[in-house]
């Protein structure tokens, strides 16, 4: 989805739940004020997507999927056992596992299929 207001890639997605029903609407992290965010709030989705970046290039570079100690240090994870972020732990490494499908079909287009 993209940004109600200048039509970038979305990063912020609001669910508005109200007695007539929800409504839904996106911001991209330029416009999250206009979503009602603080500033301290608009500083951790910027920190939290150059993170996210940073992770996506790791997985790109090294071809694997990173450790939770090494997911920590990229600042993707907080390191402690907390259910949440177990949780969000699982999640990076199904993000890890599609960055790495997807670069296994480049791959393949690349250099063309093999018989096997
Ligand atoms: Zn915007």
């Amino acid at each position: 989805m993209n940004c109600q207001i200048c039509g970038k890639r979305a990063t912020i997605h609001l669910t508005v739940v109200s007695p007539s029903g929800t409504a839904e609407a996106f911001f991209c992290v330029n416009h999250a004020g206009s979503a009602g965010l603080s500033e301290d709030q608009v500083q951790k989705i910027r920190k939290d997507e150059s993170a996210m970046s940073a992770y996506v290039n790791f997985v790109e570079s090294s071809r694997r999927i990173p450790s939770t100690d090494e997911m920590a240090r990229i600042g993707v994870l907080e390191e402690s056992q907390a259910p949440q972020d177990r949780e969000r732990a699982h999640l990076l490494r199904r993000i890890a596992e599609a960055i790495l499908a997807k670069q296994d079909d480049s791959n393949n287009e690349g250099s063309g299929r093999q018989a096997k």
